[in-house]
């Protein structure tokens, strides 16, 4: 069976021992985001998580969503959990305290949300697009919309949706067809068309859902600069902010896919159903994308988060399950076998795991505490350069995060044998919960586009040295120290190589696009696999200095040193295949004509 604790002790560990949590507490609006603040929400989540979400994930897995007569029924228990959920606070968690939320930063609520999916990440969709839909209404609606709007969807009264896909188009928003025209009303549209693939569409958690539409009108131009935002409500709001008549939103179905099966995935029509502009007429696509950078870390959190539940279970199994003996003698002669965990191949999958889970989660914390950095610190430029820093590496932490997510919760479904193979066991749950995370919020392929074709070239590269710099800096520092060298050559090497294959890159890719189109997936992984070693090397460069006086935590950071030591040796050396297959060009990719495939 599947097991799940909150790793409470690593978020301590990263938020006070690797990256200074005080210092978001420093920053203007978050003074009483203190140590304690976040060791107390996160307990308290925990146990939400542990003790109410967790046990709903395996029967919400095997009951699905029902739809019934245009209306979709949650799983047994998914309606009593979401009340509990939003009565707890944890719908308003970093929603800004002006329209009721608590006003607590990013980081703590990626925590928080990384508990919720690694719990049950079904249930995690559906606060998951009311935050989206809330940043966008908070980001770019007027002062109307906000009150009328924002109130309900941050206590969690109302939910939000996120309308992108048509069947014609999910990448290439451009293709967008459904048509919002204006009425005689100030503001006030007419939107017809329908949208697929609506995670949270239709539901029976709220008792209204705001959806955040995009739209064409009639003059727009042609492609992405002639889509608009809109708020097209399920219910229309009163005056006074309470649910009115009922809109012509109607969910015409769900799918039958193959994981997140809670998760309620609709196709919503929409005729002629009122709708209101959000910011500028044909600024949807910039408007939406403020929205999805956030989602997309999002994400790359939940690849993580089932990464954890699937570690945790499996070496709970490898350390109860007994199976033959240690290729170098019998190390438990009292029972009929050795458990699972003596295998050097069982650990060696359980270590790339933990590595990677660990690695990412950690990666994750120094991006989100650049993003709580870019919204709250007094200087632009400061605030500027964390916004880059967390633009770069958004791509990453949205593919590598999943891509390796699905290569963890495919090994720990291994460990299980064939048991993992059986339902009722939970594992293969994980597996097929995660593979859609590779796929929307912009398919890992298109992340690896926005690195090498938006992100890298951008402000003639200042994006890259946002990361280059520091990295280099802390790195060339580190890599002769006796102790940390061990560690720290390895990453600076590897790093050295990325910044080679990165000029090259940009050279061949401005003769010919599809240079740097064809190595864009193996960039993004190399890219990410020396972010995972320059982090892995802060993580043990902590654990070389505290391990000496640890009261009884000494197991907690030996286990750190090894993990990053596998990495080094067992998981970074793959980017050198990677920089090679770069090196090859795009020739092997392109030379075989369309018709050939
Ligand atoms: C369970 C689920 C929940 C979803 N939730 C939502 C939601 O809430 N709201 C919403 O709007 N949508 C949602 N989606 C839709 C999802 O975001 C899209 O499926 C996704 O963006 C991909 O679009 P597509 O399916 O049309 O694939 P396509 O765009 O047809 O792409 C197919 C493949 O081609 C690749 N590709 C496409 N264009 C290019 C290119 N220019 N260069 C290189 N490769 C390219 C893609 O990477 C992909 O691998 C959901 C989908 C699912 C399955």
């Amino acid at each position: 069976m599947t097991v799940y604790r909150a790793p409470l002790r690593d978020y301590k560990f990263l938020l006070e021992e690797v990256f200074d949590v005080g210092e978001i507490a420093k920053l203007p609006g978050y003074e009483e985001a203190t140590a304690e603040t976040f060791a107390a929400v996160l307990a308290e989540g925990a146990k939400l998580c542990e003790e109410v979400l967790f046990p709903l994930n395996l029967p919400g897995d095997a009951e699905g969503c029902r739809f019934e007569n245009g209306v979709v029924r949650t799983p047994k228990g998914f309606k009593e959990a979401y009340d509990l959920f939003r009565q707890g606070g944890w719908t308003a968690l970093a929603a800004d305290p002006h329209y009721g939320g608590q006003g607590l930063p990013a980081t703590l609520n990626f925590f928080v949300s990384e508990m919720v999916a690694s719990a049950n990440l079904s249930f995690g969709m559906y606060p998951g697009l009311t935050a989206g839909a809330v940043e966008a209404i908070h980001q770019h609606g007027d002062e109307v919309q906000k009150k009328t709007w924002l109130p309900k969807l941050i206590d969690g009264t109302w939910s939000g949706t996120m309308c992108l896909t048509e069947p014609q188009c999910g990448t290439d928003l451009g293709q967008v067809k459904t048509r919002a025209v204006p009425t005689d009303g100030d503001g006030v549209y007419r939107i017809t068309g329908t949208k697929i693939f609506i995670s949270a569409g239709e539901h029976d958690l709220t008792d209204n859902i705001v959806h955040l539409v995009l739209a064409r009108l009639p003059d727009a131009p042609s492609g992405t600069r002639g889509i608009s935002l809109f708020i097209v409500p399920k219910f229309l709001a009163t005056d006074d902010g309470a649910r009115g008549p009922r809109n012509g939103v109607r969910c015409g179905g769900i799918e039958h896919k193959m994981g997140i099966k809670a998760s309620a995935t609709c196709v919503i029509n929409f005729d002629d159903a009122q709708g209101y502009l959000v910011g500028e007429k044909n600024g949807g696509m910039r408007a939406m994308f403020t929205m999805m950078n956030a989602a997309r870390l999002g994400v790359g959190l939940q690849g993580l988060a089932l990464g954890e539940t699937a570690y945790q279970s499996a070496r709970t199994y490898a350390l109860e399950r007994l199976q033959g003996r240690s290729p170098t003698g019998v190390k438990f002669p009292d029972k009929p076998a050795d458990p699972l965990i003596v295998h050097p191949d069982i650990r060696r999958m359980l270590l790339t795991m933990r590595a990677y889970t660990e690695g990412g989660r950690a990666l994750a914390a120094w991006v989100m505490q650049a993003e709580d950095k870019a919204h709250r610190l007094t200087d632009a430029d400061e605030r500027a350069a964390n916004d880059e820093l967390v633009g770069l590496l958004t791509p990453i932490v949205k593919a590598m995060l999943t891509d390796n997510a699905f290569l963890v919760t495919n090994l720990g479904m291994q460990i299980f044998g064939g048991h993992g193979y059986i339902h009722d066991n939970g594992m293969e749950q994980l597996v097929r919960d995660c593979r859609i995370t590779q796929i929307y919020e912009g398919a890992n392929g298109i992340q690896a586009l926005d690195l090498v074709g938006r992100k890298m070239g951008q402000h003639t590269g200042r994006l890259l040295r946002r990361f280059f710099h520091p990295v280099d800096q802390y790195l060339r520092a580190k890599m002769s120290d006796p102790a940390l060298g061990e560690f720290a050559l390895p990453a600076y090497r590897a790093f050295g190589r990325l910044q080679q294959t990165t000029a090259l890159l940009a050279q061949k890719g401005l003769v010919n696009p599809d240079e740097a189109a064809a190595a864009a997936a193996e960039y993004l992984r190399a890219f990410g696999l020396v972010a995972l070693g320059y982090v892995w090397t802060r993580i043990a460069e902590v654990a070389l200095a505290k391990r000496g006086m640890a009261n009884g935590e000494a197991a907690f950071y030996d286990a750190k040193l090894a993990t990053a030591r596998f990495y080094m040796a067992k998981l970074l050396p793959e980017t050198g295949a990677l920089f090679a297959s770069i090196g090859s060009g795009a020739k092997p990719v392109m030379e075989l004509a369309a018709e050939a495939f």
